[in-house]
């Protein structure tokens, strides 16, 4: 299993973190070891004393595939879930800044708490899906789904020029404006639709 996740596929936050709106889209990889599954509580790492947490909706690959032509792009994902990409901020800027990869600073274990799945075909519009990530019940990230800047068809199309897709992949899709740091003792909920689907706390 691969878990793909996309760089600044939110113009808006793109903007906040001063990043530049990207041209194609930008790709990293997580390790199985990142999963945290079953609201599992997360505990705050030693290595960073920024950790930001970057709500988002991760896509199921359901079929295997290579260089998939977008009119067959929706084919090949089959349900969502609510996952939280989290990243040692203050270890990433200082890799950025060297030009360095940031496999450090986002793949660590346990960075990607996810909730169960959503089969696309229950969701109202699986085209603009409304998501919201709540840090101590306040609203810190509400996005939508047709403000990607690579839909999900335009991220199957490109991820497959590049590997193979293969049935359990997760593409983690990018996260909206209001991304934000974490302490200890919070708790984060992640809802879909309205829904709650992944209660995450910080221990
Ligand atoms: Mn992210």
């Amino acid at each position: 299993m691969k878990i793909f996740c996309i760089g600044r596929n939110y113009a808006d936050h793109a903007k906040e973190l001063n990043n530049p709106i990207p041209t194609e889209p930008i790709v990293f990889m997580k390790p199985t070891t990142a999963l945290v599954v079953n609201n599992k509580p997360f505990y705050y790492p030693d290595f960073t004393q920024d950790l930001h947490y970057e709500g988002e909706i991760v896509l199921r690959v359901c079929k295997n595939g290579r260089s998939i032509q977008l009119e067959f792009a929706h084919r090949y994902y089959d349900a969502i879930a609510f996952g939280i990409d989290f990243t040692a901020r203050d270890l990433q800027e200082r890799l950025k800044q060297k030009g360095h990869p940031w496999e450090i600073a986002k793949a660590f274990d346990h960075s990607a708490p996810i909730s169960p799945w959503i089969p696309l075909e229950e969701l109202p519009n699986p085209r603009d899906i409304h998501f919201q990530l709540r840090k101590n019940g306040q609203v810190v990230q509400d996005g939508h789904t047709r403000d990607l800047i690579f839909s999900f068809d335009a991220l199957i199309v490109y991820l497959s020029r590049y590997f193979t897709l293969q049935k359990n992949d997760l593409i983690f899709t990018g996260t909206p404006s209001g991304v934000g740091p974490v302490q200890i003792g919070d708790v984060l909920e992640g809802f879909i639709e309205g829904r709650l689907m992944l209660t995450c706390a910080i221990k």
